[in-house]
């Protein structure tokens, strides 16, 4: 028995059986992953009792000595997986999570009301990029801000064209470059020379695909934006968490007062404590990312998601941008008149995980016809291309059997999710998945 088994068998009971879920199917969610041992270790560790306010050798609380030293080596191995040096670029890595430290960007970097253009959620951006509909501001980005998206085109690709129109008139005070659910690399060079033209400063969002930027196998962001930020738990497959990195230096060779701004902003702007036992974590999987073998691991992530994709549309199905440059997948269901909502449930039945998505043309985010597919951790756990034939194999099965059953049930999501707990073929589907 544990000390939580005895303690509150609930709970224990609760955590026993998403365990069982997380390694009996396969979790296909994008921004997922499965962290080590090591990075449980230290969320599980005595760091969690310790408050720290404040920063490296100027905390508001005593007793800090150690866990000023787990800070500093999280930063110190945080700017060397990126490659960075310390006298150019600082990092913070006191957010929560991903996006509290888009807000702290926000709030450090612009003033109340300022323009902002983000991608759009719908194509693919995140929330916190500033994301409203036409009867409601939703992300508290664009209550703050003034905000104003630009789009992907129909093959799902950034709309560079459209963003410089729209930039020359709106004259943004930061553009965000970074998504969600996007299969293709940024043009960083094209959004810095209309970055310089506006006169605004560029910020990316990497927290998807800030494992790979690490591993070598997309661009990096880090020569041409101002300020980046990340989550450490999805690509990077550390703890939930949020990372900041300003320059210290401009590209213009000026020092930028960037740093005192940034940290202010997550503390004592929009942040209490700092969450040592997460900084723990992060400095662990840091360590992990600067290691040699990362570089392999990001390559097979890549490698994976494009064996998949490949093999889907061998099999018929229409993906986003007809294939993938990173770790994301995503699948176009319209051919099958089956909904983003039902595919994800059907998965689900068969102990596959993922999401249902907007793709290109969709009209309401809240009923996308796509599903957004990532190969992140079934790569950490040691699938490769072959065995990403299979995955594709199990996916093609499903929604063929899905649409079968649509077919018998009608348009209603509840006769359809009420069906397919009796279908025979999805459970020996089931079987084989698991
Ligand atoms: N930025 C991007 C691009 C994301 O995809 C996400 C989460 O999915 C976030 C920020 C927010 O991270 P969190 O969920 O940790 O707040």
């Amino acid at each position: 028995s544990t000390p939580l088994a005895s303690h509150d068998p609930e709970i224990y009971d609760c955590i026993q059986l998403e365990m069982a879920r997380q390694y009996r199917g396969l979790e296909m969610i994008a921004s997922e992953n499965l962290t080590s041992r090591a990075v449980m270790e230290c969320l599980g560790s005595a760091l969690t009792n310790k408050y720290a306010e404040g920063e490296i050798g100027a905390r508001y609380y005593g007793g800090t000595a150690f866990v000023d030293m787990v800070e500093k080596l999280a930063k110190e191995r945080a700017l060397a997986a990126f490659g960075l040096s310390a006298d150019e670029w600082g990092v913070n890595v006191q957010p929560y999570s991903g996006s509290p430290a888009n807000m702290a960007v926000y709030v450090g970097l612009l003033h109340p009301h300022d323009r902002i253009m983000g991608l759009h959620l719908p194509c693919g951006g995140h929330l916190t990029h500033g994301f409203y509909t036409s009867s409601k501001k939703i992300s508290a980005t664009s209550i703050f801000f003034e905000s104003l998206p630009y789009h992907t085109d129909s093959e799902g690709v950034v709309d560079y064209a459209e963003m410089e129109r729209t930039a020359a008139v709106y004259r943004p005070a930061m553009i965000i470059v970074g998504a969600s659910a996007y299969t293709k690399d940024f043009d960083y060079e094209r959004v810095r020379r209309l970055c310089d033209d506006v006169g605004c400063l560029l910020f990316c969002d990497m927290a998807h695909t800030a494992g790979l930027i690490a591993g070598g196998v997309l661009k990096s962001p880090f020569a041409t934006c101002d300020v980046v930020s990340t989550t450490t738990h999805k690509s990077l497959r550390g703890p939930r968490s949020g990372m900041i990195f300003f320059r210290k230096v401009g590209r213009d060779g000026n020092a930028t007062d960037f740093e005192s701004r940034i940290n202010q902003a997550v503390f004592p702007g929009l942040q209490g404590g700092p969450h040592m036992h997460q900084i723990a974590a992060i400095a662990t999987q840091m360590k992990e990312v600067c290691a040699p073998e990362w570089k392999a691991y990001a390559a097979q992530v890549a490698s994976n998601s494009k064996a998949l994709a490949a093999a889907l549309i061998e099999k018929g199905h229409v993906l986003v941008g007809n294939g993938t440059e990173n770790h994301v997948v995503l699948w176009n269901l319209r051919q099958f008149e089956l909904s983003g909502n039902k595919a994800e449930k059907l998965l689900d039945v068969v102990s596959i995980s993922t999401n249902k998505n907007t793709i290109p043309g969709d009209k309401n985010a809240l009923a996308p016809s796509g599903v957004r597919l990532g190969t992140s951790r079934l790569t950490t756990r040691g699938l490769v291309e072959d065995d990403m034939r299979v995955v594709a194999g199990f996916l093609d099965r499903a929604i063929k059997i899905g649409v079968e059953i649509q077919r018998s049930t009608g348009k209603l999501v509840k006769d359809f999710v009420a069906a397919l707990a009796h279908n025979g073929e999805l459970m020996d589907l089931r079987a084989e998945v698991e």
